[in-house]
């Protein structure tokens, strides 16, 4: 058959191992997985109130258009109907975004390590990509600005980035999208948008005002808690939108989706409580990170980048013979870290202690 170049040798999206798989490697009636930056705490009660309430015709096609999302969405953010997209989730925006603009003989730039999916479906599209090596855990701005030249179409921003955690910089930010052309779509990843917390952190949305060539991509999947029913969102200027909403499927929100992401968002009361416990989660990774002299990297989302000074494979397997799914650095780009979800008080102290006994157990533990 005349498969495209490119997907010769691609792999699928490898995934975490699942709760059930680990269950019954080892034999464990417990896990807790802190792998995949899922809420901790689930999702607003008020979610689980319509689900069990709702009763629509299922033999009927979702609105395509997500029109109460959408409207309730726009108001929330202040923006109009027509700067919105949704997708299933925002990796479908990332999809999308990569369908309409990349091809071969047009290059993307974006860093390394960052999230995967930039780089998998600009690889789909036979576009070249450009990887720009983090500085300190941060995009490296400067180097990045370099790499962009007359056959870029796409450079794809991750703030905060996983899997490090690290913001752009606000004024970093500005300055980059001050210089670089119009004619290059400047993608703002921002998935973790709600756990942001740093006071200089301005809202990118201020900068699409700005910015014929700026999309903000946003998501219900990780403080909302609604990744089982995949609502991602992209905000930009109308003209961008309608660009891209060709390259849509007509209908890639489900009815019940739709409805359990507007729900969730009318209760903004448990986002705000997730991420005061978050911030406290955060607290006790510094402390045991500062104690034990490992290098954490300072997140501004519901995960951690840890150092734990042995092979990342080698702590990810011992954690998981106690229950614990978390990320391998090796997986990541980032060897000699592992990658935990913030969870709650009680999984986070679990946990490290979970993870002194296997560092003690490899003699690298100060
Ligand atoms: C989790 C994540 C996504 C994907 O979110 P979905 O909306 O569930 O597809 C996108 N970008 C980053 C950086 C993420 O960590």
């Amino acid at each position: 058959m005349k498969w495209k170049n490119q997907l010769t040798g691609m792999k699928p999206y490898q995934p975490g191992r699942s709760i059930d798989e680990v269950k019954k490697m080892y034999g464990l009636d417990h896990i807790v997985k802190l792998a995949s930056n899922e809420n901790p705490f689930g999702t607003s009660p008020k979610v689980s109130e319509f689900l069990e309430n709702q009763a629509t015709n299922h033999a009927i096609y979702p609105d395509g258009y997500a029109s109460s999302l959408r409207q309730a969405l726009a108001e929330a953010l202040g923006v109009e109907e027509q700067q919105l997209l949704f997708g299933n989730g925002s990796d479908e925006i990332i999809m999308m975004i990569s369908r309409a603009l990349l091809q071969p003989g047009v290059n993307t730039v974006m860093a390394i390590p960052t999230f995967p999916q930039y780089r998998h479906n600009a690889v789909i599209e036979g576009a070249e990509v450009r990887e720009v090596q983090l500085k300190d855990g941060a995009h490296n701005m400067e180097e990045m600005t370099r790499q962009i030249d007359d056959n870029t179409a796409v450079v794809w921003l991750c703030s905060p980035n996983n899997p490090t955690g690290m913001l752009i910089g606000q004024q970093k930010l500005e300055q980059f999208v001050q210089k670089i052309s119009e004619d290059v779509l400047i993608v703002i990843d921002e998935a973790y948008f709600e756990y942001i917390t740093d006071p200089t952190y301005k809202n990118s949305l201020e900068l699409v005002k700005k910015h014929s060539n700026v999309i903000v991509l946003r998501t219900f999947s990780k403080a909302y808690g609604l990744a089982g029913f995949r609502v991602g969102y992209a905000v930009a200027q109308k003209e961008l939108i309608a660009r891209l909403d060709p390259v849509r499927e007509p209908f890639n929100n489900t009815v019940i989706s739709q409805g359990a992401a507007l729900t969730a968002l009318h209760d903004s009361s448990f986002i705000e409580k997730c991420v005061i416990e978050n911030e406290s989660g955060k607290k006790q990774f510094q402390e045991y990170a500062t104690k034990h002299n490992l290098h954490l990297y300072p997140s501004q989302g519901n995960f951690v980048l840890l150092q734990v000074k042995a092979d990342s494979d080698t702590v990810f397997e011992g954690l998981l013979k106690k229950g614990f799914i978390i990320r391998s650095g090796n997986a990541l780009g980032t060897p000699g870290y592992i990658r935990i979800t913030i969870g709650t008080r009680q999984q986070n102290e679990v946990f490290l202690q979970s993870l002194t006994e296997v560092l003690t157990e490899l003699e690298v533990l100060a």
